[in-house]
């Protein structure tokens, strides 16, 4: 569970402060799916920075599961709209990178990374480079490093913006899929109103108006959670 007070987080410039955030308080609850949209500078990414531990807030708290976030925590995993993997390692490589840099044994880490491998459905490319990966693929790669590492909180900044329309409908499909089994908590920073619709639980506004309230709206749509149950991506369209 994410807990967010009195959430504020200026910028310095031109000898001025922007107040990109203030006041924002929120709860997202273990397992829920959260999607994060505005206009462009209403504070999207720095909400979700913020959250990584990338970015520390000048005022107010984040707590997760009660605990004040510190840093870049190992219960938070972040995926940007552009996986930037390393070229020098296969995609089995870079999955189970994370996991031997955090003390993992070689074979224990890639036999973790091989089951998200084959989860994003790359089972076939384990050995492959980087640069021989479309987009799309490459993205998979991404969320499947993310995964490894076995996150309780997956944050997703315009994970799927730099993908063409059919590549993209098949990887939101795939996020849904992977939330539901993952059981992962996602907040999701979109661009795109009907990919918040279709993944998120409910939709944070952030106004485009600095000063005005954010607004949270409940997606409120009859969608099976199982994906075994007749309808459960068709009713998500
Ligand atoms: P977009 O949809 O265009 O990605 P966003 O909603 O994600 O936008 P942010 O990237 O969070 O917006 O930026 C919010 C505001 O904060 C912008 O006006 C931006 O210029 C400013 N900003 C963000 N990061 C910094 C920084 N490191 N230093 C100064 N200003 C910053």
């Amino acid at each position: 569970e994410v807990t967010i007070r009195d959430l504020a987080k200026s910028f310095a410039l031109d000898g001025q402060r922007l107040q990109v955030l203030r006041d924002l308080n929120l709860d997202i609850e273990a397992g829920e799916s959260l999607a994060i949209v505005g206009a462009s500078g209403s504070g999207k990414t720095t909400l979700l920075r913020v959250l990584a531990g990338l970015e520390t807030a000048d005022g107010g708290q984040v707590l997760i599961d009660g605990e004040p976030i510190q840093g870049v925590g190992t219960e938070r995993a972040v995926i940007f709209q552009e996986p930037r993997l390393l070229p020098w390692l296969t995609v089995l490589g870079n999955v189970a990178f994370g996991l031997e840099s955090r003390g993992v044994a070689k074979a224990e880490a890639q036999s973790r990374a091989r089951h998200y491998i084959r989860l994003v459905g790359l089972q076939e490319f384990e050995n492959a480079y980087p640069r021989q990966l479309s987009g799309g693929m490459a993205q998979r790669v991404g969320i499947a490093r993310a995964l490894t590492v076995q996150p309780e909180i997956l944050l997703l900044d315009e994970p799927l913006g730099a993908l063409d329309a059919m590549t993209k409908i098949t990887m939101q499909e795939e996020l849904a899929r992977i939330w539901h089994d993952e059981k992962v908590t996602m907040v999701l920073v979109t661009h795109d109103l009907e990919e918040a619709i279709f993944l998120a639980d409910r939709v944070l506004v952030l106004p485009k108006q600095r000063g005005a309230a954010p607004r949270l709206i409940d997606v409120d749509l009859p969608r099976p959670r199982d994906r075994n149950e007749p309808g459960f991506v068709a009713m998500r369209r």
